[in-house]
This record gives C-alpha cells, structure tokens and sequence, in this order.
C-alpha cells in the first residue's frame, strides 16, 4: 500500500488497546478515590491559548505545534498538551464560581512536531490533573501522591520524584539576576538558543541539553537559595507531606519550568530502565496561569504523565498486564437448521453475559473445532442435525476429551452454573 500513516503516529490493535484500557481503568478509579471529575475539551483550539498559556518562548510553541487555518480562515492548533485547554475551561465555564478546589483529570492524544523515536511520538498520549483555588502546599503534595500512587499500583520500579521551588514574581527576578552574572562571562561558549534564554529567559538555560551549557549549568546558583520566606515555607512544606506519604524525592536544582506564570514547585518522576525518555511525568504549579488566560487571580498545581513511556516501562520492568477475557463458550454446529440454533443459544448466551462465539464462515466441523482450540474456549457445544432432533447438544469442557450430552433447554442455565 502506498498510503502509511503519518510519521511518529501508531495504530494500537486490540492486543495493545487491552493495556490502554487497563491503565485507563486504573486511573479513573484512582482519580474517583482521589476526587477529581473528568474534563474533555477539543483536541483542537484556538492557537493564541498555546502561545499565551504555554509561553511563546518554549519549545512547544516554537517548534511543535501543528497549527492550520480552517476554511473560515482561523488559525487552530492540535493541541501539544492539556493545561492550556482545561486553563481555558476553568474560565469559560467559570468554574472559579464553584466550590474550591476545583478537582479535574483529563487523558487523550497530543500532538508536537518532534523528531520521533522510542518514547517520543507526534501523536502520543498523557493522563493529566489540575486543581485550582489552593496555594497551600498540602495541593501540591496530593497530585504528587496521585501520580506515586498511579506507578506504585500498576508495579512500576525504580522510580524516583525529582523536585525543586522555581520562587514566585517576588524572589525570582533576584534569581534571573544572579543566574544572568553567572552565565554572562561564559555567553560566547553557550549554544545559540541559550545566548537567546539568556536575556528572555535564563531559568530555561539550566535545562539545556547542550553539552557545554549542561557542564556550566552544573555550578549555576540555585534558585532554592534565592526564595523569599513564603515560598521557602511553602517548598519545605511540600517536602514534609512527601515524607508524611512515604514519598521519596531527590531536590534537582536544574529543574525549572521558566515562564512567569510558573511559580514554586516544579517536579518530574524519572523511571530508570527506560533509557534517554525517562521522563514519565511532569508538573508543578502555575499561580500566575488564569490570571494570565483572562480569570480572576487564582492558584494552580497540576502534572501531565506521558502513557507510551509507562506502557514501555511495564514492558521491560516484564511487568504482567492482566489479560483481556477470552472466549468462555463456543457453538459448533453442522447443517442449517443446527446452524440456526446455534445462532439463536449464542444470543442466548450474550444476555446472560457469557463470552461466547459461533462460526461466522460456514466452515466445516472440524475447522471449528480447530478454531475453538485456538479460542482456548471453556467450553465447546456441538449441534448437529441429529442433536437438534433429540433436542440435545454435546458439551465438552476445554483440554479433555469426553464429551456429555445437556438438554438444549436446560443448556444455558447449565453453563452459567459451571462458568461460575
Ligand atoms: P521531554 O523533555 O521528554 O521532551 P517535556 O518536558 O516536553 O518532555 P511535558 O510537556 O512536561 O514533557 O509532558 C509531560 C510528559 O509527557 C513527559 O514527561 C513525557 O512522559 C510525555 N511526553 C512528552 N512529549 C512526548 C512525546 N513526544 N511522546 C511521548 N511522550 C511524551
Ligand atoms: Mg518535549
């Protein structure tokens, strides 16, 4: 076929879409125990959301997004992640007007123009949360736990939270400063887009993954040191719930998120067998977000976590995804009238809620028998016209070789008794 699918896009066939439904399964329970609703906004928005609420300046919205005109001459934009939209959401619905905090989770694809290889897709999927309307630290704390929780129950290993306090509009200007006097003598040895960050936006700098920047980066001021007493407070405090939570975490002090509306924690949770894309989750906090999106001053923390790289790590951590049920009964038949009653009990079947499957190609008995081997079906029928007459069918159980005869009329009730 000379038709393919786009470059850094998958399709997922039912053996891979049983792991999507697992995880999916496992986080809305998870999101119900911890009180988050779930929110779902366009796939497609406005691209001004992205360039005001990701930040002109990231790398997203320079080099990742796929935007378009529509035939009514807007300019929209697949979205390259959630916060933007559901930012956006919290606004137009006004949901500052409901009852604080404002729980909400989101999973579905994003989109970003990026160089595809393992991990790393232009189509790709992230579950996500955000709450709105606490500045206390105890908020940063539970969607970090969420996200803990989330890896601890599929059985992910190895894995470890990174975080640090990127400071608010009042401590961080002394940082910017202090980081600016650091890297200002070394400016001609610094990669091109660093000399850019370096009057826009220094913090950006110390996640560089150019090698020169990365070695200066390494003896850079830290921005833990420059925080004013309330993000101090604060950050020492997101630390106390981790450890109340049996949480580990390491303080990276290269970890920055470097937009305005970013403010005091930032955190990410790094697995250690997936190789170069071990990043499986990121957030922090973004008090200076609604407000920058057109809402009232209102807080917010929250975290997206990549699904591809948790599926990767299951993998190689060899880490059993339980699987999808399988055939419980299964109809063989011979001659039209059998065939036909067969059809009728395999509906039978279905209302009950037993997972049963007939031929659906007209193939002889014994191909069927070789077809529901293959199903590994508990149990197989066998309805020929004789059978039929004395409205009886055969019943043998999977792996042995005898076979007993059920009354056709008692047949479903006789089967929901033995798959019990
Ligand atoms: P990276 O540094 O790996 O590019 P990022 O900082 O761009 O990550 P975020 O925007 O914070 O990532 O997204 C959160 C999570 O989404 C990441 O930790 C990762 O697990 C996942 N993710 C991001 N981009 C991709 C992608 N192109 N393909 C698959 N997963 C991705
Ligand atoms: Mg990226």
């Amino acid at each position: 076929m000379d038709i393919v699918r786009p470059r850094g896009t998958n399709d997922f066939l039912p053996k891979d879409t049983v792991k999507w439904h697992y995880l999916e399964t496992v986080l809305r329970k998870l999101c119900e125990e911890f009180g988050y609703g779930e929110i779902r906004t366009p796939l497609f928005e406005d691209t001004n959301l992205f360039q005001r609420g990701v930040g002109d300046t990231t790398d997203i919205v320079q080099k990742e997004m796929y935007t378009f005109t529509d035939q009514g001459d807007r300019s929209l934009t697949l979205r390259p992640e959630g916060t933007a939209s559901v930012v956006r959401a919290y606004v137009e619905d006004k949901l500052y007007g409901e009852a604080q905090p404002v729980k909400v989770y989101y999973m579905g694809p994003m989109f970003r123009y990026e160089r595809p290889q393992a991990g790393r897709y232009r189509q790709f999927h992230q579950f996500g949360v955000e709450c709105f309307g606490s500045n206390h630290p105890a908020a940063d704390g539970e969607i970090i736990a969420l996200a803990w929780e989330f890896y601890r129950r599929l059985g992910l290993k190895g894995l470890e939270v990174s975080i640090n306090s990127v400071g608010c509009p009042k401590c961080r200007p002394k940082y910017r400063q202090l980081l600016q006097d650091y890297f200002r003598p070394h400016l001609d040895k610094m990669c091109k887009s660093c000399q850019e960050r370096f009057e826009k936006n220094p913090l950006r700098i110390l996640d560089c993954k150019n090698p020169e920047c990365k070695e200066l980066a390494k003896d850079a001021p830290n921005s833990t040191d420059c925080l004013c007493e309330e993000c101090q407070e604060h950050f020492q405090s997101v630390c106390a719930y981790l450890t109340a939570a049996d949480i580990p975490y390491k303080i990276d002090h290269r970890l920055v998120r470097g937009l305005d509306y970013y403010t005091k924690t930032a955190f990410e949770i790094l697995v250690d067998t997936i190789g170069a894309q071990s990043a499986i989750c990121g957030g922090g906090r973004y008090d200076g977000l609604v407000a920058q999106l057109g809402g009232p001053e209102t807080p917010g923390v929250g975290f997206a976590a990549g699904l591809e790289r948790v599926l990767v790590a299951l993998d190689q951590q060899g880490v059993e995804i339980p699987a999808s049920s399988h055939t419980q009964v299964y109809l063989a038949s011979l001659g039209s009238s059998a065939d036909l009653k067969a059809f009728q009990l395999l509906q039978e079947l279905r209302k009950t809620g037993i997972i049963a499957e007939k031929d659906l190609l007209g193939r002889s008995l014994k191909a069927q028998m070789k077809y529901a081997d293959k199903l590994q079906a508990d149990y197989v029928l066998l309805l020929g016209e004789e059978e039929l007459a004395q409205n009886i069918c055969m019943v043998r159980q999977m792996g042995k070789s005898e076979q007993a005869p059920v009354d056709l009329d008692n047949i479903v009730l006789f089967l929901k008794e033995q798959l019990k």
